[in-house]
């Protein structure tokens, strides 16, 4: 061994989901949307200046705050932006949980809250979800660092009651809360609310689920104006031009167009609870879904032999190789006609295999 080596920052990356490009592949597997962005957003596109690529783009991202906390019906002093909520989530890691007390957050959650505690070495403990995948709120009374879960849970679409964050806000009053909304916009309540009674709440939501920009990487929270302040200093601390440009004038374009959003999202809503009733006809059983995936596992056949099918068949699902959820298929929500072919298939794979 080299002598440097002893000074390396080992860390086990985060695993993210295969992106492949195939003429008439099916993507089930990312949770992207199948929608394109708003029609604002091409016309924000086209009317882009490259002559203003020369220029810094505003390392505050006003613009962009400004329309996230109108939105919001917030004060700007309340909205952090960043490249994607991964980027939000690692910033809000950074800055506030540094007490060496272990943070918790379930046992099956996002797969990135474990690798972001290794890298900054920040100890955390993981409270087992319930036979149903229920968060158990006694488990987070305990003394701890902090405390993050998505709401809905990801990789189960389950989603985690109002009261029930309000007891788990209750309970830890010294310590940094953050949900994590990624998936809220599909049926969940959003936290939100709650951030004029907790002033320790960090509610952290996407543009990449619900907006259909995944590939812009636009990500916010929304705090108390002390934490934002907080979150901001350690921002500029470590790269103050975060957001490019063109994500800049493009968030902005989306969030003005609001009736495009509703209208996205009904139609995804509707697709998921349809593909629900034909799941279970097909023998498949899950927890009821309030985000843009089904997380599901099968009466006979195993999650695994399923994968590989579909795989075959140039379906991309999401599986995991992990205890407790290694017999169980995360499907995003596609196109009606996606998940039509989708469907067919697995009907007709059970019935020979
Ligand atoms: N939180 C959860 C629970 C997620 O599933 C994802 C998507 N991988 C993210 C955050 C990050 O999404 P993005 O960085 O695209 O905003």
């Amino acid at each position: 061994m080299r002598a440097w080596e002893s000074n390396i920052r080992r860390v086990t990356p985060y695993t993210p989901g295969e992106q492949p490009n195939k003429p008439g592949m099916i993507k089930l597997n990312t949770n992207e949307n199948p929608y394109p962005p708003a029609p604002g957003v091409e016309r924000a596109l086209r009317e882009m200046d490259p002559d203003r690529m020369r220029l810094y783009p505003d390392p505050s991202a006003s613009k962009l705050v400004k329309a996230i906390a109108q939105d919001k019906g917030l004060s700007e002093e309340q909205v952090f932006v960043g490249v994607g909520s991964d980027d939000v989530l690692a910033m809000c890691f950074l800055t506030f949980f540094n007490s060496r007390k272990p943070i918790l957050f379930p046992d099956i959650t996002y797969s990135f809250y474990d690798v972001w505690a290794d890298v900054f070495r920040i100890p955390y403990e993981t409270p087992a979800l319930d036979a149903d995948f229920n968060i158990v709120v006694q488990d987070y009374y305990r003394e701890n660092g902090g405390v993050i879960f998505p709401n809905p849970n990801a990789p189960t679409g389950v989603e985690c009651p109002q009261e029930e964050i309000e007891d788990i806000l209750r309970h830890n009053p010294d310590v940094i809360v953050i949900v994590d909304e990624a998936y809220v916009d599909f049926g969940a309540a959003s936290a939100l609310p709650l951030l004029k009674k907790y002033d320790n709440l960090i509610v952290v939501q996407t543009f990449s689920k619900s907006r259909s920009l995944a590939g812009m990487r636009i990500g916010f929270a929304m705090a108390h104006p002390t934490l934002i302040r907080y979150l901001n200093d350690v921002k500029y601390s470590f790269n103050s031009y975060t957001m490019n440009q063109t994500a800049l004038e493009l968030g902005v374009a989306s969030i003005q167009d609001r009736s495009y959003f509703d209208e996205t999202i009904q139609k995804i809503v509707a697709t998921r609870e349809r593909v629900k009733i034909r799941l279970r006809e097909l023998g498949f059983s899950f927890r009821d879904s309030k985000s843009n995936f089904i997380f599901v596992t099968h009466e006979s056949c195993p999650a695994g032999e399923l994968f590989e099918a579909l795989r075959g068949r140039d379906i991309y699902v999401r599986y995991f190789r992990k205890p407790r959820i290694d017999d169980y298929l995360r499907i995003t929500v596609g196109t009606d006609g996606e998940m039509d072919i989708f469907l067919d298939f697995l009907e007709n794979y059970l019935k020979h295999r």
